[in-house]
């Protein structure tokens, strides 16, 4: 089992970074992606994927709620950190207009610098989206995103969209899915196939249930697993294989880097 997108890179969670991984493995958790959100905090993904080689790898890149802090400086730090060998996606990037902490058209603009970025360095992307699926898929489709593969991250879009987006991408389930209130997520989870799916915590957001009111951690991917495989009608271990081999999938670098350090392994 995989936590497919977390911030450990976040001041609430990078004091107790080694507790954290402890618990994960604890909890059967194998690995998680450690996903920037500005230049400094991808910088400090990938210092924590070089000191956690075998369980954590990176993601950088400027997310929606900071593109009006992208300018040509951060574009070519992240474009520079973006070829260690510890990164294995771009994100996360995308378009977030529920919060419009940037004007829109720098976010789009941000948006489309950044896939060149992931082009250019033949790296898969993270997604992230709020309230914007038509702008966001219309860049996609105009820079040629969708080939670059990846995942669209904590999906909450409608099951025909999930469904339409899982023929290009992976779709990133989060602990929504565990909510009372998620079954529009758990309608969405039914709609696309385990095969197209990723378990996410986006720790320290979005803690699931029985957690609400502490700060989510990649342990407590297991509980969205868990509440995954009741809405499949499956058993926790398929569920645990699957999107084991979905991560690994979704992210080359990181299955190549995996298999270089420890040979087989299975979810
Ligand atoms: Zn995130």
């Amino acid at each position: 089992m995989f936590d497919a997108h977390n911030h450990l890179n976040d001041p609430r969670l990078l004091p107790e970074v080694e507790a954290l991984l402890a618990r994960m493995e604890e909890a059967g958790v194998r690995g998680a992606l450690v996903v920037g959100t500005d230049v400094p905090t991808s910088h400090t993904a990938v210092a924590l994927a070089r000191r956690y080689p075998g369980v954590l790898a990176a993601a950088v890149g400027m997310h929606p709620h900071e593109s009006s802090g992208l300018d040509d400086d951060a574009l070519a730090a992240l474009a520079a950190l973006a070829r260690e060998p510890e990164v294995v996606a771009l994100g996360e990037i995308g378009l977030d207009y529920h919060y419009d902490h940037s004007p829109r058209p720098v976010q789009r603009e941000a948006f489309r610098r950044q896939l060149g970025v992931a082009a250019a360095c033949g790296l898969p992307i993270v997604l992230h989206e709020r309230e914007a699926v038509e702008d966001m898929t219309a860049i996609l489709d105009a820079e040629g995103g969708w080939v670059l593969g990846g995942v669209w991250h904590c999906c909450s879009t409608s099951p025909e969209t999930a469904l339409a987006i899982a023929e290009r991408l992976y779709v990133g389930i989060a602990g929504w899915i565990t909510f009372p209130k998620g079954e529009n997520i758990r309608a969405l989870a039914r709609a696309v196939p385990l095969g197209r799916l990723l378990l996410e915590t986006d720790a320290p957001y979005i803690t699931p249930v029985p957690h609400r009111g502490h700060p989510n951690e990649p342990a407590y991917v297991r509980l969205t697993a868990e509440a995954l495989a009741a809405v499949k009608e499956t058993t926790l271990d398929e569920v645990a294989a699957r999107t084991t081999a979905n991560t690994l999938a979704a992210f080359p670098r990181w299955a190549a880097r995996l298999s270089h350090d420890e040979g087989a392994f299975d979810g």
